[in-house]
């Protein structure tokens, strides 16, 4: 017989079990008929469903005021095409921002055209641009608030407004920003989407995405359709995925507040030309990022030092201590060079265009002691501005 049945306790763990089964016994043909017609619930398969990714679901859930139950992915690209390929059809048409996650500006480019689905970008600062880009088949919006790494702010409210008056559905990655800085049902979203890879599960050990609906016959589509194609997180990674969320608010005010300081420290050394940080008064959205984040900053900040190779290799090496990966919201700081890394199939004039030269960097800020990590980066900026 297996399995070996658990010893009895009156007291329950205080911790989530991993539930790691992949098959779970009904008692008789009856009752697992009732399971599969909705009137019994329980589990049955592992890819239908498994208690660890329904209590990340549950989690996400709360913090972002999800209307009907979301589903938890085996990746954030899985969550954004979910929405992109399970609830849209061929001879529809998505419009998204042009600085999006370079993964699902590539979805948009080379997967959905095959399908039938046609995309094209704009300007999300923009929302007469994006107004202009409206075709009578755009059936959906893909945007996220803070764009990656440049950190420009999109005007959400504006083109919320735009999407609602035009029936387009609105669906945000909310990856950067996270439900503590923005919540995007509440400004009019149909759909949202995560990384949980990234802030929410926040220890850079666990791949795992999300996505929601506002409306319940979407939110069906999805769940069926990332049943379908086999999406589901491994209990493992959603057990771990829970453990990172507990702390992930204490986490986030904590880089927040180091992030804010880091980017005056930056602004002030001799050597760095430029600091993006969404609530200092020389970010180019700063009145916009003020409303629309509440007065947050996120974990994010980019940085200009002089343009050239030599001095980007310079200040990576001297950044003691700090991982040199292009990844984000992971406990430890990260720093990332997109020319170099995310942005490195585009052209130096196609990179000079979003503002981003050999000599930019992107921060993700972690927990480190922050008159520590001033001092760190001053040491590495320094060795870039001597190089
Ligand atoms: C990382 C990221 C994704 C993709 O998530 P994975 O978990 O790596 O698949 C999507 N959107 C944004 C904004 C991201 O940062």
């Amino acid at each position: 017989m297996r399995p070996d049945p658990l010893p009895e306790s009156a007291s329950r763990p205080v911790v989530t079990p991993l539930s790691p089964s992949v098959v779970y016994a009904s008692d008789t043909p009856d009752m697992l008929d009732s399971q599969y017609e909705g009137g019994l619930s329980g589990y049955t398969y592992s890819r239908e469903g498994h208690p660890n990714a329904d209590v990340v679901a549950a989690r996400i859930d709360r913090m972002e005021g999800a209307p009907n139950p979301g589903v938890v992915t085996g990746s954030g690209m899985a969550a954004v095409s979910a929405v992109l390929m399970g609830c849209l059809s061929s001879g529809d048409h998505v419009l998204g921002g042009n600085q999006l996650y370079g993964r699902s500006l590539r979805l948009m480019s080379e997967d959905l055209p095959r399908l039938g689905i046609t995309t094209s970008l704009a300007d999300p600062t923009d929302v007469d641009a994006f107004a202009a880009a409206i075709r009578p088949e755009t059936r959906l919006i893909l945007l996220e608030a803070v764009s990656n790494p440049t950190l420009r702010v999109a005007d959400l409210k504006g083109i919320a407004a735009l999407a609602k008056k035009r029936g387009i559905l609105l669906a945000i990655d909310n990856t950067f920003t996270t439900p503590a800085a923005l919540s995007p049902y509440e400004l009019g979203a149909d759909f949202v989407i995560h990384s949980v890879t990234k802030l929410l599960a926040g220890h850079s050990d666990v791949m795992l995405g999300y996505v929601s609906a506002a409306d319940p016959a979407m939110a069906e589509r999805l769940r069926v359709f990332s049943v379908t194609t086999g999406m589901v997180g491994s209990p493992f990674d959603c057990w771990l995925a829970e453990r990172g969320m507990l702390s992930f608010d204490l986490r986030f005010a904590r880089a927040q507040e180091t992030a804010a300081k880091l980017a005056d420290h930056l602004a002030g050394l001799p050597g760095v030309q430029r600091v993006i940080y969404p609530t200092r008064t020389d970010h180019p959205d700063h009145a916009r990022a003020m409303d629309l984040l509440g007065g947050q900053g996120c974990n994010m900040l980019s940085f200009e030092v002089a343009p050239t190779r030599a001095a980007a290799n310079a200040l990576a090496r001297a950044a003691e201590g700090i991982a040199f990966a292009p990844t984000l919201g992971d406990v430890g700081t990260t720093l990332s060079h997109p020319a170099s890394s995310s942005h490195r199939a585009l052209s130096e004039a196609d990179r000079a265009a979003l503002g981003m030269s050999e000599g930019f960097f992107r921060v993700s800020v972690g927990l480190e002691d922050s008159d520590a990590l001033c001092e760190t980066f001053a040491s590495a900026v320094a060795a870039a501005h001597g190089a």
